[in-house]
């Protein structure tokens, strides 16, 4: 079996109602897949977290060394693709990249075997996963504290049993946001604040301090990710715990943030942090040093099924016993091509996901809709 061809679809839509986070302003929704094909038919299919475009041209980069190379071999090939751009690529678009190809690559091992991923990394401990809602950013020309609120109690309605709310756009405003939406979710349901990294240290431990009291399962990203002493002095100074990870990439950027407890929640990207041959590695510090996995998930029905066929696999922690843990996250964000992408949607049911289990990441591509959301101008 030997690769014959490497594509990138980008996806590209223009938001009626642009939103932003504290780090980011989203005008449109662009992803990037990645599709790779064998000399037997056999396709591949992953997903690029991060700028679609950067990412495409690093893909297409790696491309020439994938040619006639065996796509069973995914270790050897993510060694191959480091070490290609190591000297100036440790982080950054050249993992994220990686991470792509190495899904596709998985999903075309579980093709060819006849296996879901899931069962390639080695076997499945559930087939469903409590999801919960990530939400909540700043919509332009509207009150944040009503939307969000709004919003908060619609997710509940929906189902979900949790909620992950976006701040860190000033503590005044965020602190009336966390009541306003507490109030409008009541007491069960679990709640998450994500920063965004909008935060100074102060900031975010002032910030700790004044929402612990409306009951926060964590506080996400809440200073910038480069500053693992800032992130530890908000762990020791705040009473919610601290995640964080979505920006972190390979066994190596993980090292330092677990080693040195600067967080008691990773949120390694499937396809950012290099793949699900790293995220092995990643996985395993993580139980090594105590440490919660919850991974990071933002893009489309590729990135989701090859989460869910990662959260089938994840070992249960020996004293959480629930089936369904761990929790997958999932964007309620406007994005028209999230679930157009695949032939059978991936949605939840009371905020209950059904993990595929058919061969690979166990998905269809719509071809249709890659040409529909193709970019009608550069990303
Ligand atoms: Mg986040």
């Amino acid at each position: 079996m030997r690769i014959v061809r490497v594509e990138t679809h980008l996806l590209d839509h223009r938001l009626a109602v642009p939103f932003e986070s504290a780090s980011m302003r989203f005008d449109r929704r662009t992803h990037l897949l990645v599709e790779v094909e064998c000399d037997d038919g056999t396709v591949g299919w992953g997903e690029c977290l991060g700028p679609a475009g950067p990412n495409a041209a690093v893909v297409r980069a790696y491309a020439g060394r994938l040619i006639g190379a065996d796509p069973l071999q995914t270790e050897r090939i993510w060694a191959e693709l480091y070490n290609a751009l190591r000297d100036q690529g440790q982080r950054g678009l050249s993992v994220t990249a990686l991470s792509g190809i190495d899904v596709a690559l998985w999903d075309i091992k579980g093709k060819a075997l006849g296996q879901p991923v899931s069962v390639l990394l080695g076997g499945r401990f559930r087939d469903r996963v409590r999801a919960y809602a990530t939400g909540s950013f700043r919509r332009d020309g509207v009150d944040r504290v009503t939307d969000n609120a709004e919003e908060a109690a619609g997710h509940r309605a929906a189902g979900f049993h949790a909620l992950k709310i976006k701040i860190g756009f000033g503590l005044a405003e965020d602190l009336r946001v966390i009541a306003a939406v507490r109030e409008a979710i009541g007491p069960e349901m679990r709640l998450m604040i994500d920063g965004n990294h909008g935060y100074d240290t102060l900031e975010a431990i002032e910030l700790g301090r004044r929402a612990a009291d409306f009951d926060i399962d964590w506080f996400e990203e809440p200073v910038v990710p480069e500053h693992l002493a800032a992130y530890r002095e908000v762990r020791a100074r705040q009473p919610i715990p601290v995640a964080g990870g979505e920006t972190w990439h390979t066994r190596w950027g993980f090292r330092e943030p677990l080693e040195s407890r600067a967080i008691d929640i990773a949120q390694p990207d499937l396809c950012g942090c290099g793949g699900f041959t790293e995220m092995r590695r990643i996985a395993d510090m993580a139980a090594l040093h105590g440490v919660r996995l919850v991974p990071h998930v933002w893009g489309t029905a590729v990135q989701i099924a090859a989460s869910l066929q990662w959260m089938a696999a994840m070992v249960p922690s020996p004293v959480r016993r629930n089936p369904i843990e761990p929790i997958l996250e999932f964007d309620r964000t406007d994005n028209p091509f999230r679930q157009a992408v695949v032939t059978t949607p991936i949605e939840h049911a009371d905020g209950i996901v059904t993990i595929p289990d058919g061969p690979g990441l166990g998905i269809e591509i719509n071809r249709d809709a890659l040409k529909d959301f193709a970019p009608k101008e550069a990303p």
